[in-house]
C-alpha cells in the first residue's frame, strides 16, 4: 500500500484492489491525475475538503463516500455517491472504513449545512489509519485508540480551525498511535506552523513524526 501526500488535508491511497482519494483539494497538486481513482471520501463540505471531488466522479465514476447529507449534495450535482452516517463499517473490494465523529462544523459555500463533519477510519492490508477530516482535540480520540487502535494518524495541525500542534500531540497520544502524518497547516497565514517544532513535539513523546512532502509517495 503506498500513501501520497497532495497537500492540505488530501492523500491518496494505492491499494491492491483500488485508488483512494481523502479530502481531493488539490491546489497543491495541479497536475494529479486522477484517472485510475476508484473510491473518494470527504469528511466535510467545507470547500478546502471538498475541493475537486465532484468533477473527479464525474470524470472517472469513483464514488464519493460521504455523511448523508454532503453525499445528497454531490449527488444532486452528478458525483456517484455513497451516502453514510456515523459509527459502521463499510465494505469495499479493498478493505473496510467507519466515520467518526469530529468536532467541527460542515457547511458549503452559501452556508447550507452540510451534514456533521467526520474523520474516517481505514482497515486496509492489515493496517489502520485514522483520517481525523478538520477537528478539534476532543475524547472520542480515547474510544478511537481504545477500539480501533490506528497504526498511522493524520492529524490536522494548523491551528486556528483545528487542533493546533500541542493539542495534535495530545491527540497522537490518546490514539496511542506510532507514526503521526501532519495535515491542514501551511497551505494559508492563518493555518502557518513551524513544522519543526511539529516534529520536535511528537519525537520528545516517542512517536514517528511522518511529514511528508506534497506529491511524495511512503510505502506504508
Ligand atoms: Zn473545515
Amino acid at each position: 500500500m503506498k500513501l501520497t501526500y497532495l497537500g492540505h488535508s488530501a492523500f491518496e491511497i494505492q491499494t491492491q484492489n483500488g485508488k483512494i482519494l481523502i479530502d481531493p483539494f488539490l491546489v497543491n497538486s495541479p497536475n494529479y491525475n486522477y484517472s485510475e481513482v476508484t473510491d473518494i471520501f470527504v469528511t466535510h463540505a467545507h470547500s478546502d475538503h471538498l475541493g475537486n471531488a465532484i468533477e473527479i466522479s464525474k470524470a472517472t465514476g469513483a464514488k464519493i463516500t460521504a455523511i448523508f447529507e454532503l453525499a445528497n449534495y454531490c449527488a444532486r450535482h452528478g458525483a456517484k455517491t455513497n451516502g453514510i452516517g456515523l459509527g459502521a463499517w463499510i465494505d469495499y473490494s479493498w478493505g473496510r472504513v467507519i466515520a467518526v465523529p469530529a468536532f467541527h462544523s460542515s457547511s458549503f459555500d452559501n452556508g447550507a449545512y452540510g451534514g456533521s463533519p467526520c474523520g474516517f477510519i481505514f482497515d486496509i492490508e492489515g493496517k489502520t489509519l485514522y483520517h481525523a477530516g478538520d477537528t478539534a482535540l476532543n475524547s472520542e480520540m480515547k474510544v478511537i485508540g481504545e477500539i480501533y487502535q490506528p497504526d498511522i494518524a493524520m492529524l490536522p495541525i494548523g491551528g486556528t480551525y483545528t487542533m493546533d500542534i500541542e493539542n495534535a500531540v495530545k491527540a497522537s497520544e490518546w490514539l496511542n498511535v506510532s507514526v503521526v502524518i501532519p495535515m491542514h497547516y501551511n497551505t494559508f497565514e492563518a493555518i502557518n506552523v513551524d513544522i519543526n517544532e511539529f516534529e520536535r513535539q511528537i519525537r520528545e513523546k516517542g512517536k514517528m513524526p511522518g511529514i511528508m512532502k506534497i506529491g511524495c509517495e511512503s510505502n506504508i
